[in-house]
């Protein structure tokens, strides 16, 4: 076992995915998600913002100006984690040195809200941080308002403290948005509540972006892959979840030879082999999980034949490729069965939301996912739902 792990730590952290990962951390893929349509931009309306302001929040701009160093999680080689220095000025008081914004924090409170100060978005990061807050569902219920407030007639751009809801304004607004939400001042006691309710009581329910459950969306776009579509209205964490299944087959080319993966470069393939495709992975995703394995491990090129491994030299017991699907199916099914009995969630609420089925405004390469609705019978039939969604029988 230690042995096979010391092998392990080289070869994950020296993969070339690994190196990357330690290099620009997840904000590595700030700027080709740009360009493919995979970030957030003024709450999900548009698919691309502007490459010189992109540039500004990038894991690489990172790199070169405020990391210090790079920060595992315990024993991990891969290390993608940032620890920043931030000089004291505008954003911090005292000099800052702590835990750095992530894709997903970049990308929700920067490209989201078309703010490109990497500083100031280290702050906002650290805010969230310390309040208990998840930075994109609270970048998500910001982009929301401030889409309410441009659009009109819900909620008016000046609000209480002088603040203005408005696109790219002065990032102390936003920083000061998050502390009303965690303290349930004034409008951010109506934020608190998460783009689903807010929508329910201003109105501009066109333009809430959550899925099933109301969790609001990750910095990840259907109409970059509709591979990521189908897994965003199946996962059976709230909603979006882009945790629950890695979109790497096709976003870098990661094979994944047990499970009869190909690396892929058609993001918009419409066939049936797709479903089987997503399945698998969140079945892996989900035996990940069980694990309590980081999913970065999965891209820095951790195999099936090594959890396999792992398994053995930690249980003694043989597992199979074929053993590992089962329980993973099975894991995917009692959650899914918890959400039919206790959530009442039924193919009703499998539906992305409209802003992800309406083409982004701002270029026409990227393609919307019609296609989730062809293929979500074929999703039930080969996860042994009946035709409304709902497990019919548990096998435990
Ligand atoms: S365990 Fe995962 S999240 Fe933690 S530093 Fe390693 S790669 Fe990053």
């Amino acid at each position: 076992m230690r042995r096979y792990v010391r092998e392990l730590n080289v070869k994950l952290g020296s993969s070339a995915r690994g190196v990357s990962l330690r290099k620009f951390g997840s904000a590595g893929s700030v700027g080709i998600y740009n360009e493919i349509g995979n970030i957030p931009v003024r709450n999900f309306a548009w698919g691309r913002w502007d490459d010189d302001e992109v540039f500004k929040i990038t894991g690489e701009t990172m790199a070169k100006t405020i990391l210090e160093r790079p920060y595992p999680c315990t024993t991990c080689p891969v290390a993608c984690k940032r620890f920043v220095r931030v000089k004291p000025g505008k954003w911090f008081d005292k000099e800052f040195r702590g835990l750095g914004p992530e894709y997903e924090t970049i990308s929700l409170f920067g490209t989201n809200l078309l703010i490109s100060d990497l500083e100031a978005i280290a702050r906002m990061n650290e805010e969230c941080d310390r309040l208990g807050l998840d930075t994109i569902s609270t970048g998500n219920v910001i982009g929301f308002i401030f889409e309410a407030a441009e659009k009109g007639g819900l909620i008016s751009k000046e609000i209480e403290g002088g603040l203005r809801l408005e696109w790219g304004g002065n990032a102390d607004t936003v920083i000061k948005l998050i502390r009303k939400i965690a303290y349930r001042e004034g409008i951010g006691d109506l934020l608190a509540e998460g783009v689903r309710r807010v929508s329910e009581k201003i109105g501009g329910q066109d333009f809430a972006v959550h899925v099933k459950g109301g969790l609001e969306m990750p910095a990840h776009d259907g109409r970059a892959f509709f591979a990521h579509a189908l897994s965003f209205v199946t996962i059976n964490r709230g909603g979006a979840d882009h945790l629950g299944w890695p979109h790497m087959p096709w976003r870098g080319g990661i094979a994944v030879p047990e499970l009869g993966i190909n690396a892929r470069d058609d993001r918009y393939n419409e066939s049936e082999e797709v479903v089987d495709i997503v399945i698998k992975m969140q079945n892996l995703m989900t035996v990940y999980d069980s694990l309590v394995m980081c999913k970065y491990a999965f891209t820095a090129g951790l195999t099936v034949t090594d959890i396999i491994n792992l398994l053995k030299y930690t249980t003694g017991k043989d597992y199979t490729v074929d053993k590992l699907m089962e329980i993973g199916d099975r894991i995917w099914k009692i959650e899914r069965w918890i959400n039919n009995q206790l959530g009442g969630i039924t193919s009703k609420d499998d539906k992305l939301p409209k802003r992800m089925l309406t083409p982004h405004a701002n270029r026409n390469d990227t393609k919307v996912p019609y296609v989730v609705e062809k293929w979500l019978p074929i999703y039930y039939r080969k996860r042994g739902l009946t035709e409304d969604g709902v497990v019919k029988e548990l096998d435990v």
